[in-house]
């Protein structure tokens, strides 16, 4: 199978030369431009907004990033001219929108440390054909920009949290931030927010904390979401010892009350999700991610825009278009937008992280998620 490697994209040539294409993809010029080779529509884009980030999560931030200029001369936080700019992440989404994605997060890294966040959500929300704008953030900043993400259009957001539990959430995440995080979800909620809590599952770190998650989703409006333990980025501390499968997570789960499944909205994107009602009748609604266990690959609709500029089809696969080159090479639309259908096009059927871990490999992709967006 030959794929595009990125020089096909910087090469001003390329364009003039015949489509390469897989071996599978026999006729490409009859495909609608975001339906890739295994018939998946490509409608989601995720954009990371910048690498850094005002927390150090262990599984997360490369270890020891704490001098931000160390960290710009090794490689491990991208220097500000790196990152595309506002400008260029705005083209890229508009061209993308053009083609028909609908659905665009903002990720990062951290989205609210990148100052300038609010002024480009207001542009995003001037897109036509673009739905909602969603966002992911750790929560830090949150109590300061919930009133002025509602006023620009945000209706939903997606905060992870790990624990509950103000002394392991420094170390987790290196910071004492539990209660301005606690402070954040109460604001975004009394808002009318839809929230969203990502639970990074962690044997022997968050485990014990399964059931105080799942009462939290009974006694508040917020939907939370375990999410399996991904061995990402070279220096990733995942550990195969840590890592906990949904099935278990559910089982400990259903000790608070009963799970029904429910079909999975679109809104739901790759979440199992259930309702949870405990003996007293309170209701509320938990969801896995399951990436290792259930990979959902045949139903992804993702591409990601990395902070670097890098479009991504998979999560788990290192292979990438370099969009900011083709952008700071004067590309046309054209040129972009056929670049964005090329990776489509190109997007591995799935990843073999079970696989892999069966044979007592540890599976990693080098990309590092702060870079690549969550
Ligand atoms: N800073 C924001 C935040 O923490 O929500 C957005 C970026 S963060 C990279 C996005 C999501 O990826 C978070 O929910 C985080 O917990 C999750 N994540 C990061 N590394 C992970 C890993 N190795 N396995 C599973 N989820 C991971
Ligand atoms: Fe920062 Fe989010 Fe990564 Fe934690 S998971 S270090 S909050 S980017």
């Amino acid at each position: 199978m030959k794929f595009l490697k990125v020089n096909d994209f910087v090469n001003p040539n390329y364009f003039e030369q015949p489509t390469v294409v897989t071996e599978k993809n026999t006729n490409p010029q009859q495909l609608h431009p975001l339906v890739d080779q295994f018939s998946r529509t490509i409608s989601y884009l995720r954009l990371s907004i910048t690498d850094r980030c005002n927390l150090r999560c262990m599984y997360c931030m490369p270890k020891g990033a704490e001098d931000k200029a160390k960290h710009t001369k090794t490689g491990e936080i991208l220097r500000h001219t790196e990152l595309l700019s506002y400008e260029e992440m705005l083209k890229v989404v508009r061209i993308a929108v053009e083609m028909g994605m609908n659905k665009l997060r903002l990720t990062g890294g951290e989205p609210l440390v990148r100052k300038g966040l609010l002024d480009f959500i207001h542009k995003l929300s001037i897109l036509k054909n673009l739905e909602e704008v969603r966002l992911t953030t750790n929560g830090v900043l949150l109590a300061d920009y919930a009133e002025q993400l509602l006023a620009e259009g945000v209706r939903q957001i997606n905060v992870s949290l790990d624990t509950l539990q103000p002394k392991k959430f420094s170390e987790i995440t290196g910071r004492d931030y539990f209660g301005k995080v606690w402070q954040g979800l109460l604001k975004a909620r009394d808002l009318g927010f839809r929230i969203k809590i990502n639970v990074v599952a962690m044997k022997g770190v968050n485990d014990e904390e399964f059931i105080d998650f799942a009462r939290l989703a009974l006694n508040e409006p917020f939907q939370i979401r375990f999410i399996e333990f991904m061995p990402l980025g070279e220096k990733s501390s995942w550990d195969k010892e840590q890592f906990i499968r949904a099935e278990d997570i559910k089982n400990i789960i259903s000790k608070t009350g009963q799970l029904t499944p429910f079909n999975n909205k679109r809104d739901e994107g790759p979440a199992r999700m259930y309702e949870l009602k405990a003996p007293n009748g309170q209701k509320g609604t938990v969801g896995f991610i399951t990436p290792i266990s259930h990979h959902f690959c045949d139903q992804c609709n993702r591409l990601r825009l990395t902070s670097e500029g890098k479009l991504r089809s998979c999560l788990l696969n290192d292979r990438e278009t370099d969009l900011k080159a083709l952008l700071r090479n004067g590309a046309s639309e054209g040129m972009i937008r056929e670049s964005i259908r090329q990776t489509i096009l190109n997007k591995p059927k799935g990843h073999t992280l079970e696989n892999d871990l069966e044979k007592g490999e540890k599976p990693t992709c080098l990309g590092q998620m702060s870079q690549i967006g969550g």
